[in-house]
């Protein structure tokens, strides 16, 4: 069996996913079981930013064979706060989940451990789509943002002003013409500069740094005007290197870095084995 070139998946988890208290129902038990099998198969967990960095450095090849990236998508108190939902009762935040694995085996067993945080400009959007949403308890505010980047286990990143999401009442919309619901018909260079350039404006004040240098698309809808011209030619002005998708692939030195591909639980796996037989894929 030859490996031909590096594969590096990239996991997506969304922490406002809690159905229940199982692996199969709740993302956080997800990935805090995930971590484990990660860590146990041999495999080591490292930041989106240095993937990115490797591969447009055209240093891809430095990267450990076995590198697995984490990101968590949508940007909710449940990423940073340890929180009674009011169902299914109290959820681990995801940092927590990670600081967890830490004390378990101690920072040496994965130096790198980082997760990338997608997160929405917008507070009135998140404020709406709270109450639409999710609990309507105000668990989606952006206190957190600044010290959570700073820090460093978790970096934030852009996941457009407000998701271009259907719930949206008009009013808080781009325009009443825009057709929410999907990214994948955003053809304007004017609402890309409202959707992402502003959203950059927006993290980079609010954490007096800049924040991660990779763009998730909504719903993982890729448009092409946007992965083909827009992110090309205004990316790096705005601090963007890289966008990520919902493609289920690897990542490997070929992937073009505007359309990167991610898996995400519970629709690429289910269980911890589906996540074994995701990592065994030879490339
Ligand atoms: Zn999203």
């Amino acid at each position: 069996m030859t490996i031909t070139a590096h594969a590096i998946p990239i996991l997506t988890y969304h922490s406002i996913h809690v159905d229940g208290m199982d692996y199969a129902s709740n993302d956080h038990i997800g990935l805090a079981e995930d971590l484990e099998l990660i860590h146990a198969l041999g495999w080591q967990v490292i930041g989106l930013n240095k993937l990115v960095q490797a591969l447009i450095g055209d240093d891809w090849t430095a990267l450990p064979q076995r590198s697995v990236a984490i990101t968590l998508d949508d940007g909710s108190w449940f990423d940073w706060y340890d929180l009674p939902h009011p169902s299914f009762g109290m959820q681990r935040s995801m940092v927590n989940i990670l600081r967890d694995f830490q004390q378990r085996h101690g920072a040496a067993a994965q130096p790198q451990l980082q997760a990338t945080s997608f997160v929405i400009g917008s507070a009135t959007a998140r404020d709406a789509l709270d109450k639409s949403c999710m609990i309507g308890l105000d668990w989606w505010r952006d206190d957190w943002w600044q010290q959570a980047h700073a820090e460093g286990l978790l970096q934030i990143a852009n996941h457009s002003w407000d998701h271009r999401h259907s719930a949206l009442p008009t009013e808080l919309r781009y325009s009443p013409d825009a057709d929410y619901g999907n990214f994948e018909q955003l053809e304007d260079a004017q609402e890309c500069d409202w959707q992402i350039g502003q959203t950059q404006v927006y993290l980079q004040q609010l954490l007096g740094v800049s924040p991660s240098p990779v763009f998730a698309y909504p719903y993982g809808h890729v448009p092409d005007f946007v992965a083909d011209d827009y992110l090309p030619e205004f990316g790096a002005n705005m601090g963007l290197q890289a966008a990520v998708s919902t493609e289920p692939a690897m990542v490997t030195a070929d992937s073009n870095r505007w359309r990167l591909p991610r898996y995400v639980f519970r629709r690429d796996w289910s269980s911890v084995d589906g996540l074994r037989r995701l990592l065994a894929v030879d490339v």
